[in-house]
C-alpha cells in the first residue's frame, strides 16, 4: 500500500501545512494490531516498538507523510461558528492501493495549528484511551466508525482543570471530511471550493457517482450522504449509543461515527437520555439524535444549492425532497432494525404500534436497554429466563409472545435471529471511567486490553463478559461526560 496525502491535491485553502510539534518521550500505549495490518503500510510492518511511538507520536515522519491541519466551520449546538479547523490534529496522509484514495492517517494531540485559536493542540490520555476503546468496542458491534490505530503517551503534562498525562491517539477514517468542511466554503462564497470537495468525496466515498454530471452529480452526493446518516443513527439507536455533540462539524460524510468526546452508552432506556455536561437543553439526547442526523443533512445541502441550478428557488425545490426523504427512509430503517431486535423477520404498519408500546414498557420500568434484549434473546434457551422477563416486563410479554408465534421459524431460528441484533455487552459508562481510571493510576493498558479482549466480541458470552454486563449501583443517575479534554 502508499502512504500519501491525496488532500494536496485539493490545494490551497483548504488546509494550512503543519508539523507536529515533537512531545518529550513518547511510548507507545494502545496499539491496533488488527487495523495495522489491515492498512499494511511497510514502514509501521516494519517498525518495532519505539519507532512506531515516534511515528505515532508526530517526533518522527512516516515515508509518505505530509502532515496538514483541515479547515472547517460548523454548527455547534445549533450555531454556525465559520472558522474552526484541526486546531490539536495533523492529517498525515492517506492510505492508496494506487486506484482511488482510501483511509487517512490523523494525529490529535499532535500540537498547535494555525486553527487552535486559544486551545494547547494537546490531548490528555484518558480521553485518548476513552476514543480507542469506544471506537473499538462500536467497530466490533457492526457500527460505521472511524478507528483508532495507537495510543502513545508524550511524557508531558496537559493542563485541564487538573494536571493531566498527555497522549496523541492516531485516528484513521475513511475521510475527515465534515458536513462544517463544506459549511466552511459556503460561508465565504467559495462555491468552486465546495464543488472540489464535493468530486473529492465522490472519488473517495462514492465512486459509483462518479460517472454523473451536473446538477445529478451533487443530488445524487446529497443522497448517498443521506443514506449514509440513515444507516449510522440507526445503528447508534441500535447499540443504546450517544454521541454526546452532533455539531456539524462532528458529522462525517463518510457516514462514520466521528469524535468520542463526550459520548456514553444508555442503561435504562429512556430518550431523553443526556450525559453530556455541556448539554443543557439535551439537544442532543438519545432519542433526539435522528432528528438531528437530518438538522445537520439540511446544513449540507444548503451548501450545495449553486451546484445544482443557477435559480437558488428551483435548486431548493430539487434539494428539498431528499433532505425530507430521510424521515420515510429513517422510519423504515429504524422501525426494521427495532423489529429484529424483538425477533421479528420484518415490520408491517400494525408492528409500529405493538413495538411503540415494548420501548414504552422499557421506558416506564427504567429497564436496561441492552441487559433486556440480552435476555430476550436468551429467553428462547430457559424457562427461567423466559418467566423472569415475563414477570419483569408484564401483560405486554404475552402480545409480543402472539405476535411471534405468527412468525414461521421457530424458537431457536428467532433467537439467532435476535442475536445479530442484540450484544450481551457494550463499553458501558461505569466500566469506560473506570478503566480509564486504572489505567492512568497504574500507568498500565492492562485494563484496557482486558475491557477490549471482551468489547472485540461482543455478540459472544465469554467467560470474561460477565464482569462488565452488571448495570451501575446509581443508574448512571449522576454520571457526567465532557468534551474537550
Ligand atoms: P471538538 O469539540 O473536539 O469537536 O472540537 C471543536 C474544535 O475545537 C475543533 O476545531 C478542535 O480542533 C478544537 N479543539 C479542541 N480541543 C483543542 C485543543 N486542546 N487545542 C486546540 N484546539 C482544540
Ligand atoms: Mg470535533
Ligand atoms: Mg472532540
Amino acid at each position: 500500500m502508499e502512504f500519501q496525502n491525496s488532500y494536496l491535491d485539493l490545494g490551497e485553502g483548504f488546509y494550512q501545512t503543519a508539523d507536529p510539534e515533537p512531545v518529550r518521550s513518547p511510548e507507545l500505549f494502545l496499539w491496533n494490531h488488527g487495523l495495522a495490518q489491515s492498512l499494511n503500510i511497510a514502514a509501521v510492518n516494519d517498525a518495532g516498538e519505539s519507532a512506531r511511538a515516534q511515528f505515532f507520536s508526530g517526533n518522527a515522519k512516516l515515508p509518505g507523510a505530509r502532515p496538514i491541519a483541515l479547515a472547517y466551520a460548523g454548527h455547534q449546538f445549533g450555531h454556525f461558528n465559520p472558522q474552526l479547523g484541526d486546531g490539536r490534529a495533523h492529517l498525515l496522509g492517506d492510505v492508496s492501493d494506487g486506484t482511488c484514495p482510501g483511509q487517512d492517517i490523523q494525529l490529535k494531540g499532535s500540537g498547535k495549528t494555525a486553527f487552535s485559536r486559544g486551545g494547547d493542540g494537546r490531548c490528555a490520555l484518558g480521553p485518548a484511551i476513552r476514543e480507542f476503546v469506544m471506537s473499538e468496542a462500536m467497530a466490533a458491534l457492526g457500527v460505521p466508525t472511524t478507528r483508532c490505530l495507537a495510543v502513545v503517551t508524550t511524557g508531558e503534562t496537559v493542563y485541564r482543570e487538573t494536571p493531566l498525562p498527555g497522549a496523541v491517539v492516531t485516528r484513521v477514517a475513511a475521510s475527515h471530511l465534515r458536513v462544517g468542511s463544506f459549511e466552511y466554503f459556503a460561508a465565504r462564497n467559495q462555491y468552486d471550493s465546495v464543488q472540489k470537495l464535493c468530486d473529492y468525496a465522490i472519488r473517495k466515498h462514492y465512486p459509483g457517482l462518479n460517472d454523473l454530471e451536473g446538477a445529478e452529480r451533487y443530488l445524487a452526493f446529497l443522497a448517498a450522504a443521506v443514506e449514509k446518516q440513515v444507516r449510522l443513527v440507526c445503528e447508534w439507536m441500535r447499540v443504546g449509543f450517544i454521541h454526546g455533540v452532533m455539531n456539524t462539524d462532528n458529522t462525517a460524510i463518510s457516514g462514520e461515527t466521528i469524535d468520542f468526546g463526550p459520548c456514553a452508552m444508555i442503561g435504562a432506556y429512556s430518550p431523553n437520555t443526556v450525559f453530556s455536561s455541556i448539554d443543557t437543553q439535551g439537544r442532543y439526547r438519545f432519542g433526539h439524535q435522528p432528528n438531528i442526523a437530518q438538522w445537520n443533512l439540511a446544513r449540507l445541502a444548503e451548501t450545495l444549492i449553486p451546484l445544482v441550478d443557477d435559480d437558488a428557488n428551483r435548486a431548493i425545490e430539487k434539494i428539498t425532497p431528499i433532505v425530507m426523504a430521510y424521515t420515510d427512509q429513517f422510519q423504515k430503517a429504524y422501525w426494521n432494525m427495532i423489529a429484529q431486535k424483538y425477533g421479528l423477520r420484518e415490520c408491517t404498519e400494525d408492528d409500529i404500534a405493538l413495538l411503540t408500546e415494548g420501548l414504552d414498557v422499557l421506558k416506564a420500568k427504567g429497564m436496561d436497554y441492552t441487559n433486556t434484549f440480552d435476555l430476550l434473546t436468551r429467553s428462547f434457551e430457559s424457562v427461567a429466563i423466559a418467566s423472569e422477563m415475563k414477570s419483569e416486563i408484564g401483560p405486554w410479554y404475552m402480545k409480543w409472545q402472539d405476535r411471534l408465534a405468527q412468525e414461521t421459524d421457530e424458537g431457536a431460528q428467532i433467537a439467532e435471529r435476535m442475536r445479530k441484533h442484540n450484544p450481551v455487552v457494550i463499553p458501558r459508562n461505569h466500566h469506560m471511567e473506570q478503566v480509564i481510571a486504572e489505567c492512568i493510576e497504574s500507568g498500565s493498558p492492562e485494563a484496557a486490553l482486558r475491557f477490549l479482549a471482551v468489547l472485540r466480541d461482543p455478540y459472544q458470552v465469554l467467560p470474561e463478559t460477565k464482569a462488565y454486563q452488571d448495570i451501575p449501583g446509581d443508574g448512571d443517575r449522576y454520571y457526567q461526560t465532557f468534551c474537550g479534554t
